[in-house]
């Protein structure tokens, strides 16, 4: 059966928004499975996608970096996800103590992903590893482990708690797109992140701080270039609670709508 031009049109406007994924063992990611390695993500992330208006498309890190611009093809925009420390080769520093469990064959993939997206003008989202995936990528530091970097005066960043409770305030700064999306000046946030944003990308402002100073959301400079954001809270656990977190994936949605758009009239 062939579609309707209508219901054609209207499938080629949904846009596809490219979920990155984490493999078992990933620190962020632990399974009990007995089977063999697990490509995997939450289902917060898919939900948020498909609840904002988006079709998820999950992107395994297993494919090799070099096939990152097929998948490219197929996506509108992409979801950087939360999950295990990056390697600090990709900032330029040796591992220091209190550095968790790293990723090789994600860490390269995501990052040769992210580049290339950048040159497409894909608009990206960042989550928690995903906004500290931003910063290295675009040549700022990461703090490999908050308490033993930056002392014990910082808020508890590593919540016990439900996932959708939040642990910590931020402060969004008036006049960044992520105020526009949030809406409010102070956001209550959950917090699962023992690593920070140390030196800034350029290319990047900071758009939220927690009290205790440390970098609670990004976004990119030249905004109406690119659209960018990365926040290190995880929203799509929060999606149920706040209109705020569910405004960021129907922003990033919007964006990807409009990037399709823009493809297929080009
Ligand atoms: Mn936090």
């Amino acid at each position: 059966m062939r579609l309707s031009r209508a219901a054609d049109q209207k499938i080629g406007w949904t846009p596809v928004v490219g979920v990155t994924a984490s493999l078992k063992g990933d620190a962020g990611s632990a399974t009990h499975q007995p089977l063999g390695r697990l490509v995997q993500t939450d289902l917060d992330y898919v939900e948020g996608v498909i609840n904002a208006g988006g079709v998820p498309m999950i992107l395994p890190p297993v494919v090799e970096p070099r096939m990152a611009e097929v998948l490219l093809d197929g996506i509108d925009g992409l979801l950087l996800s939360g999950g295990s420390d990056l390697a600090p080769d990709y900032y330029g520093e040796e591992c220091a103590p209190g550095l968790d469990v790293t990723n090789p064959e994600r860490d390269a993939f995501e990052i040769a992903l992210l580049r290339l997206a950048l040159r497409r003008g894909i608009p990206v989202l960042g989550i928690c590893r995903g906004m500290q995936v931003l910063n290295a990528a675009l040549g700022g530091t990461l703090y490999q482990d908050l308490p033993s970097q930056l002392g014990k005066d910082i808020l508890n960043h590593w919540q016990e708690t439900p996932k959708w409770q939040p642990a910590h305030e931020i402060e969004v700064l008036c006049d960044s797109h992520l105020a526009e999306i949030t809406r409010c000046q102070h956001v209550k946030v959950n917090s699962y992140h023992h690593q920070g944003i140390k030196e800034l990308a350029g290319g990047l402002a900071v758009t939220a701080r927690s009290s205790d100073g440390v970098i609670e959301a990004v976004e990119c400079n030249d905004f109406s270039e690119q659209w960018l954001i990365g926040v290190q809270w995880h929203a799509e656990m929060m999606r149920e609670v706040g209109i705020e977190h569910k405004n960021l994936f129907k922003a990033h949605v919007c964006a990807a709508k409009r990037h399709a758009l823009r493809r297929a009239a080009a």
